[in-house]
C-alpha cells in the first residue's frame, strides 16, 4: 500500500488511477479536497476497495500519524500543493502552508515512522516528492533546457513555496537520512485538468464561444508533458530511482503558449466545427502576468539515461487525445463550472 497526498487534483488523481491499474496495489488517498480536489475524477474507483480516500490536510500531523501506523504504506508519492500561479500573485499565504509547512509536517510524520521500522520494511520504505520545473526560473531564449544541476530561482510565490518544499526534502535526507526521491516535471496535460489552467481553459471557453485568454504577446515558452507519462515516470522512479536523487521530467516539448492555442483551434476546427468560422477567432491578447517567466525547458537525459523512461505520447498525439478527452466528458467540464463536484463527496464517500 501507498499513501498518495493530493489524490483528487489533476495529476494525482491521473495518478492514483494509473497506480491501481498498472501495480493493482492499494493507495490510501489524503486530500483536503481545496477548490481543484475534484473526487468525480475518481469515480470509476467508486466501490473498489484499493482506493482509501481520507479527506484530510496534509498540516494535520495527528491524523498523518494515525495513518502511517495504521496502514503502515512503504511509500508517500507527495502531490498536495496550491499549484496555480495566479492564485499566488493574489493570495501567496496558501502556498506557504500548505506547500512549506504541509511537506515539513509530511516529512516529520514520515521521519518518525521510518526510523524505527524493522527491516526490510525500514529500507524499502520511500519519500516520492512531485516537483515543478519552476522552481529553476525563467531560461533565456537560446540557453539549454534546466538539468538537475541547474541553480534554484523561482520567481512567483508559488515555485518560491515549492523550491522551499524541495530544500525541505533533500535537507530530510541529508541530515535524517530520510530515503526521499525527488521529481521536477515540466507542465502537464491532459484528463481530468481543472479549467483554469491554460490547455482545458482554452478548449473550454472555444466551445463556450468565450474569448481565449492569451497573457502577453504570447510567446512564453513552456515544456509539456501528457500527464499521464508524467505517472510512468513517477512510478519508474520510485521503483528504480536512487534514493536521495533528483530527476527532471519532461517530454522535449518546448512550445510557445499561442502555439498551443493555435493547435487548439485547429482540432477543435477539425473535431468540432464551428458554423460561425474558425476557433481562432476567439483569441484576445490581455495583459501579461506579473514577473511571468519567459520560458521553462526540461532536459529528461538523466532519467532516460539511468532508468530507460520514455514518454509513450508526443505533442502531438497528447494534445489530440486531451482535446477528445473534453470533447467527451463534457458533464465533468460543466459539473466543475457549476461546483456541483463538490456534492458528490458527500454522497459517494464517508471519511474514514
Ligand atoms: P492540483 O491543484 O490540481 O491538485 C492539488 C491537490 O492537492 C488538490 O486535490 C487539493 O485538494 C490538494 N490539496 C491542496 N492543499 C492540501 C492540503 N493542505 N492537504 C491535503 N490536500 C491538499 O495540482 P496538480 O496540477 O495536480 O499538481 C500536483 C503536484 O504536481 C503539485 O505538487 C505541483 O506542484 C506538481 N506539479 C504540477 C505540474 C502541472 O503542470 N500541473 C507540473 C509539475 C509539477
Amino acid at each position: 500500500m501507498i499513501l498518495v497526498t493530493g489524490g483528487a487534483g489533476f495529476i494525482g488523481a491521473n495518478f492514483v488511477l494509473d497506480w491501481i491499474a498498472s501495480t493493482g496495489e492499494p493507495v490510501i488517498n489524503l486530500d483536503v479536497l481545496t477548490y481543484a480536489g475534484n473526487l468525480e475524477s475518481l469515480a470509476s474507483l467508486a466501490g473498489d476497495s484499493r482506493h482509501l480516500f481520507v479527506k484530510g490536510d496534509i498540516c494535520d500531523r495527528a491524523l498523518i500519524d494515525r495513518l502511517l501506523a495504521e496502514h503502515r504504506p512503504h511509500a508517500i508519492v507527495h502531490f498536495a500543493a496550491e499549484s496555480h500561479v495566479d492564485r499566488s500573485i493574489h493570495g501567496p499565504a496558501a502556498f506557504v502552508k500548505t506547500n512549506v509547512e504541509g511537506t515539513f509536517t509530511l516529512l516529520e510524520a514520515a521521519r518518525q515512522h521510518w526510523v524505527p521500522l524493522p527491516e526490510p520494511e525500514r529500507s524499502a520504505f520511500r519519500f516520492h516528492h512531485v516537483s515543478t520545473d519552476e522552481v529553476y526560473g525563467s531560461l533565456p531564449p537560446t540557453a539549454a533546457p534546466f538539468t538537475e544541476e541547474h541553480l534554484y530561482e523561482p520567481n512567483s510565490p508559488y515555485s518560491a513555496s515549492k523550491a522551499a518544499s524541495d530544500h525541505l526534502v533533500r535537507a530530510w535526507h541529508h541530515t535524517y537520512g530520510l530515503p526521499v526521491l525527488t521529481t521536477n516535471c515540466s507542465n502537464n496535460y491532459g484528463p481530468f485538468h481543472f479549467p483554469e489552467k491554460l490547455i482545458p481553459l482554452m478548449i473550454v471557453n472555444a466551445l463556450a464561444g468565450k474569448p481565449l485568454p492569451v497573457y502577453g504577446d504570447g510567446m512564453q515558452v513552456r515544456d509539456w508533458l501528457y500527464v499521464k507519462d508524467h505517472c510512468s515516470a513517477i512510478r519508474e522512479v520510485l521503483a528504480r530511482g536512487k534514493v536521495g536523487e533528483t530527476y527532471n521530467v519532461g517530454g522535449w516539448n518546448e512550445k510557445p503558449n499561442i502555439e498551443i492555442v493555435r493547435t487548439i483551434c485547429a482540432l477543435l476546427d477539425e473535431m468540432r466545427p464551428d458554423p460561425a468560422g474558425s476557433y481562432s477567432r476567439l483569441i484576445a491578447y490581455v495583459k501579461d502576468r506579473p514577473g511571468h517567466d519567459r520560458r521553462y525547458a526540461i532536459d529528461a537525459r538523466k532519467l532516460e539515461r539511468e532508468l530507460q523512461w520514455k514518454p509513450a505520447e508526443t505533442f502531438e498525439t497528447g494534445i489530440r487525445k486531451t482535446v477528445r478527452w473534453y470533447l467527451d466528458n463534457a458533464e465533468w467540464v460543466a459539473r466543475v463550472q457549476s461546483g456541483a463536484y463538490r456534492d458528490w463527496v458527500a454522497t459517494n464517500y464517508s471519511d474514514r
